[in-house]
């Protein structure tokens, strides 16, 4: 089955090809307009973008959302991750405006979540599910990998201190918000246990 990634981005469609294998996945045709990303949740913006275009394409179609939640922010940038410091921010500017808005705070626990949403008009069949890699924000960013918010953010799992942003690509997919949505996606479909 070959499935359509509600995405205009090259690079994500790479990211989550090498994630989902054995899934074959393509880009979303351009004449498929994209919905504003308005919902509420990581979970509303992924439906709705998955079911517009499988509405559109009559096909499978496969949608993400992601960003960062951070607990003593009432779990801001959320949904807003990508324009927290405004329409069209760089990741630079939003990152500044975390640091700044974490400064002598002393509860620094944050999360970045994925969720993907499979819907499959055909067989009226959706699937969500959520990846999380839970952690605590550094007080200055550290690291030159990665991207967005990674350099602030310090992942549990590795126990050694180092931001997403020191990581190697490996170890930071191996954790990543975006690769545990991916295995629970596969393990949804019956490709992997
Ligand atoms: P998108 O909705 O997946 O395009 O991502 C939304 C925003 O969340 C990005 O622009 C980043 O600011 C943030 N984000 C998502 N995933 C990551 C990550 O793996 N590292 C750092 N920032 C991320």
């Amino acid at each position: 089955m070959r499935y359509v990634v509600a995405t205009r981005n090259r690079h994500k469609l790479a990211e989550l090809e090498r994630l989902l294998a054995p899934l074959k996945l393509e880009l979303l045709p351009e004449h498929v307009a994209l919905p504003p990303e308005t919902g509420a949740t990581f979970r509303d913006n992924a439906l709705l973008k998955a079911r517009t275009a499988a509405a559109a394409l009559n096909r499978p179609v496969l949608a993400d959302d992601s960003g960062l939640s951070v607990a003593a922010l009432g779990g801001r940038p959320g949904v807003r991750s990508a324009r927290y410091a405004g329409e069209g921010a760089s990741d630079r500017a939003n990152l500044e405006k975390l640091v700044r808005e974490m400064s002598g705070r002393a509860d620094r626990r944050a999360a970045f979540v994925c969720v993907l949403a499979l819907v499959d008009p055909r067989e009226g069949r959706e699937l969500v599910v959520e990846g999380r890699c839970e952690g605590v924000l550094a007080d200055a960013p550290r690291g030159e990998g990665g991207f967005g918010y990674d350099p602030l953010f310090v992942p549990d799992d590795l126990g050694d201190g180092r931001t997403m942003a020191e990581l190697e690509p490996g170890e930071k997919n191996a954790i990543s918000h975006r690769g545990r949505a991916a295995q629970a996606l596969l393990r949804e479909l019956g490709l992997r246990s």
